[in-house]
């Protein structure tokens, strides 16, 4: 998807004042960078990564004076130095109406009344979810994580309708629910769910049991923090404000641009941010960007839901594999389970990707394995050797990438 008239606009003014910003950080970066005139221009702009944003702590990516940063959020780095992002009141502003644009895309009105449990602090997650419901005119009841009785209670008194949570404390929340025999006491319509990868079965249990539409917000600390797209009520994929942010979709191996439907890694433009911006920062985060228009007739652009982290991604025989995406195959094949084992060898010469997978009971294996084989090779691009395993032999991993097995190098 090309820049249009506007967002090319908005990147050369971007550009012509973060090269006149005397703090070094977009100076060193972008130092011998002429005007940005068109969209080969714009591709020729190097990445932006967050080693560089950690390298720049605690505020040596702020692109404003101290006295114009209202906030700081970082990010919940695990390991070693976090990372900052500075905000000014106008991006803290811009962030409530993309997050109120969010909730609104959700069909959720001021009227709703929106109980928010992700965490409230250095981080961006129920500060984002409040910006939004209060820009929206909801009642936001900020409870932040944890003491699921009182969740629960407030969650009867406050007659809370949407619930704001991460997939595994909706699930949480959900079978506490259940678990009490409390269902007709909640009045819970909609979950609005921070989008990670997370399983089609899990989705519909949460959905089942609380008896509530579910809606995936996207979003990162370092570009505002959720609330820059979420998928619509027809529900494939995620909208998002191409008016805020430019998305391309790159091969995480090489960084070449990948043509609009092909997944990739997401890599994003601020557009309008002042704290601090970033041009063609690298997300890791899979997925691709599909280019028909959406069926609920909304203009703005949409991205799939994610299917994973580069890191996890292996390159086969020049073709690049995803955990989701193999997830996605076995989905699809009736008697396949989704537990799957992934061996990738040099051989003779050449790569072979062998793809174990567990099946149920009584099924034909040769039959599901051709199936395998041929489903894979139809929607990856890829022939794997199918291996069908009866159901329990493979050994069960919370991670994705410890099911892939790189035996190459
Ligand atoms: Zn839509």
């Amino acid at each position: 998807m090309q820049l249009n008239e506007m967002q090319l606009g908005l990147v050369q003014a971007q550009m012509k004042r973060l090269k006149e910003i005397p703090n070094g950080f977009y100076q060193k970066k972008y130092d011998g960078i002429d005007v940005i005139r068109d969209q080969a221009d714009f591709e020729k702009l190097p990445f932006t990564n967050k080693e560089e944003l950690r390298d720049a702590y605690p505020l040596g990516i702020a692109a404003v004076p101290d006295e114009e940063i209202v906030r700081i959020h970082s990010s919940s780095g695990t390991t070693g130095t976090p990372i900052i992002i500075p905000y000014t009141k106008q991006d803290v502003e811009d962030w409530a109406e993309l997050f109120a644009r969010c909730y609104r895309m959700a069909g959720i009105t001021k009227k709703d009344r929106i109980h928010i449990t992700p965490g409230y602090g250095l981080w961006t997650a129920g500060i984002g979810f409040q910006l939004g419901a209060e820009k929206l005119g909801a009642m936001a009841i900020p409870m932040g994580p944890g003491n699921t009785d009182k969740q629960i209670r407030m969650m009867q008194d406050m007659q809370s309708t949407v619930l704001c949570a991460t997939s595994s404390y909706a699930l949480l929340l959900a079978e506490e629910i259940e678990k009490r025999g409390i269902k007709d006491t909640i009045r819970l319509k909609k979950g609005v769910i921070g989008s990670e990868r997370w399983g089609e079965k899990m989705r519909k249990r949460i959905a089942g049991e609380l008896g509530v539409e579910l809606y995936d917000i996207y979003g990162l600390t370092e570009i505002y923090g959720p609330g820059i797209g979420i998928n619509c009520k027809d529900g494939s994929g995620m909208h998002y404000w191409d008016d805020f942010v430019y998305f391309e979709i790159i091969d995480p191996k090489t960084g070449e641009l990948l043509p609009d439907g092909t997944y990739g890694e997401l890599v994003i433009t601020t557009l309008r941010k002042q704290g601090a911006p970033l041009i063609r920062y690298r997300t890791h985060d899979l997925t691709r960007i599909l280019p028909e228009k959406c069926t609920c007739g909304s203009e703005f652009p949409r991205i799939d839901i994610l299917i994973g982290r580069s890191d996890d991604m292996v390159k086969v025989k020049g073709v690049n594999i995803y955990p989701g995406q193999i997830e996605d195959v076995l989905r699809d094949i009736p008697g396949v389970s989704s537990e799957y084992q992934v061996m990738i060898d040099h051989l003779y010469g050449r790569d072979i990707m062998t793809l174990f997978f567990e099946t149920e009971a009584g099924v034909d294996k040769e039959a599901v394995g051709l199936n395998v084989q041929r489903e894979f090779k139809a929607k990856v691009g890829l022939t794997v050797v199918p291996k069908p395993v009866a159901l329990g032999e493979l050994p069960r991993s919370e991670k994705k990438s410890t099911r892939v097995y790189d035996n190459r190098y």
